[in-house]
C-alpha cells in the first residue's frame, strides 16, 4: 500500500505569543466543538477516497491541540482510525503546550494511541517565556513533563528557542542545560525569526535588521552571539548523545520525528483543518483559512452523500489527486519543481539526499542535473558525496542559503 502521513491542525491558543505569525487563535467551547466535527467530516471525506493509502505517522499540531477539549482529540484520532488504514506502530504525535494539560486529559492521550509528545517550552527562565508571551512558566512545564512520563510517554520532544531579545550566552546555556538533564528524547532548538505582523516586529524590527547586516544591536543578540548560541546547541546536544539530523533537530539514535522526516523526504502527506497543507502525488494543496468557511465547507463536503458506485468511480478518476471544496489553492508542481523541492529539503538533513532516490524519482543521476553546481560546491568544501549520499559539510550547513540558491 501506497503510504500516508496526516497532519492535523488544531488552530486555537489561550492567546497569541508576541512573536508567533502561525494560522492560530483563542476561541470559545462552540466554536472548538463546531470545528472538531468539520474536522471529522474532513478526515471521513479523505478517508472515503484514500482507500489504498497506508498512514505511517499522525501529527496534531497547531495552535495548541493540547487546549481542545480532550474527549475531541480523541474523537478526532478515532474518526482517522476509522476512516484509514494506520500501520500498526505508526507514531502519532501531539503538541501540548504547559498550563493547558490536565492529568486526566494526559492519561487519556496515552490511552487513545498518541505515543510522541511535543513539548513547547522554549526557555526555562521564566523572565524570557513572560517576554515571548507565553502563558507558563518553567514550573509548569516540569509539571507536565513529569506527568507526560508518569502515564508513560517514553518519546517526548522539547521546543526551545535561541536569539532572545536581552539573551545573553550563558543563560541560554542555563535553558539548554536544564533540558539536557531531564533526558528528552528529542529536541528542537530554532533560532528566533522576528516575523512580519507580530508584536515582535513593531518591537524589534529595526534591531532584526542590524543584526542580520551584523551591526551592534540594541534588544536582540549580535549575530555572532546567535551564531555562537547554534554552535553551542550542536556541541552540547552531541557531547550529551543527541544526533543532529536537521538544522534544528536533535534526537536519541532512532528517535528522530518519522512525521517531519517524511516532509523533508517528500512523502506524501495529507494535512486537514484550517490551512492545512498537502502533498499527494507531487500536487500541493492548501486548505481554506477562514474557520467560518471552513467550517461552513466541511459540513457541506458532497463526495460522502455520493452513492457507492460513484463514489468507486470518483476516486478512479481522481486516483491523481484529491478534491474538496475546503482548498484554497492547488498547484501540481512540474518536474523542474519537484527536483528542487527534492534538493532543498533534503539537503536540510544532516544525511543529505540519495543518489539512488533521485535517480528512481527522476529518472537520470543527479550529476545530469546538478553535476556541475555539486562540483563547485564541493571544491569550496561546502559538499560531500559518500556512500551513495549527498549531503552539506558543517561549513556548507553555516552557509545553508548560499548552497540550496545553487540548485534553484
Ligand atoms: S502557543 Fe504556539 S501556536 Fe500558539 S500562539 Fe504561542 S507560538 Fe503560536
Amino acid at each position: 500500500m501506497k503510504e500516508l502521513e496526516i497532519y492535523v491542525h488544531i488552530p486555537f491558543c489561550v492567546k497569541k505569543c508576541d512573536y508567533c505569525d502561525f494560522l492560530s487563535f483563542p476561541a470559545n467551547e462552540k466554536t472548538q466543538r463546531e470545528y472538531k466535527n468539520a474536522l471529522i467530516q474532513e478526515i471521513r471525506h479523505y478517508g472515503s477516497i484514500m482507500k489504498e493509502r497506508e498512514v505511517t505517522s499522525i501529527f496534531f499540531g497547531g495552535g495548541t491541540p493540547s487546549w481542545l477539549d480532550c474527549d475531541y482529540l480523541v474523537q478526532i484520532l478515532e474518526a482517522i482510525k476509522e476512516s484509514f488504514t494506520i500501520r500498526k506502530g505508526a507514531e502519532i504525535t501531539m503538541e501540548a503546550n504547559p498550563g493547558t494539560v490536565t492529568e486526566r486529559a494526559m492519561k487519556k492521550y496515552f490511552q487513545a494511541g498518541i505515543n510522541r509528545l511535543s513539548i513547547g517550552l522554549q526557555s526555562t527562565n521564566d523572565d524570557e517565556l513572560k517576554l515571548l508571551g507565553r502563558i507558563h512558566t518553567y514550573d509548569q512545564f516540569l509539571k507536565i513533563y513529569t506527568m507526560a512520563r508518569e502515564c508513560g510517554f517514553t518519546n517526548i520532544n522539547v521546543d526551545l528557542m535561541s536569539g532572545l531579545p536581552y539573551q545573553t550566552i550563558d543563560k541560554f546555556l542555563k535553558s539548554l542545560n536544564e533540558v539536557i538533564r531531564l533526558k528528552p528524547e528529542h529536541v528542537s532548538s530554532y533560532s528566533l525569526i522576528i516575523e512580519k505582523g507580530t508584536p515582535f516586529y513593531e518591537r524589534y524590527r529595526f534591531d532584526d535588521v542590524k543584526q542580520h547586516a551584523g551591526m551592534e544591536t540594541e534588544y536582540l543578540p549580535s549575530e555572532d552571539d546567535t551564531y555562537r548560541m547554534y554552535k553551542l546547541t550542536q556541541s552540547y546536544l552531541k557531547e550529551a548523545g543527541y544526533m543532529q539530523y536537521e538544522t534544528s533537530n536533535f534526537a536519541k539514535k532512532g528517535l528522530e520525528c518519522k512525521h517531519n522526516v517524511g516532509y523533508w523526504t517528500r512523502k506524501d502527506y495529507l494535512g486537514v483543518g484550517l490551512g492545512a497543507s498537502s502533498l499527494i502525488n507531487n500536487i500541493r494543496y492548501s486548505n481554506i483559512t477562514s474557520i467560518y468557511d471552513y467550517v461552513m465547507g466541511a459540513m457541506n463536503i458532497q463526495l460522502l452523500e455520493m452513492p457507492e458506485e460513484e463514489k468507486l468511480e470518483a476516486q478512479k478518476q481522481k486516483l491523481q489527486s484529491i478534491y474538496s471544496n475546503l482548498h484554497e489553492s492547488v498547484h501540481s508542481l512540474s518536474v523542474k519543481e519537484q527536483i528542487e523541492e527534492f534538493m532543498f529539503l533534503g539537503l536540510r538533513m544532516n544525511a543529505g539526499v540519495s543518489r539512488d532516490e533521485f535517480q528512481e524519482n527522476f529518472g537520470v543521476p543527479i550529476e545530469s542535473t546538478y553535476g556541475s553546481v555539486m562540483d563547485k560546491l564541493k571544491k569550496e568544501g561546502l559538499l560531500k558525496v559518500q556512500a551513495g549520499r549527498v549531503f552539506l559539510t558543517d561549513k556548507g550547513s553555516d552557509l545553508a542559503n548560499y548552497c540550496m540558491a545553487q540548485f534553484m
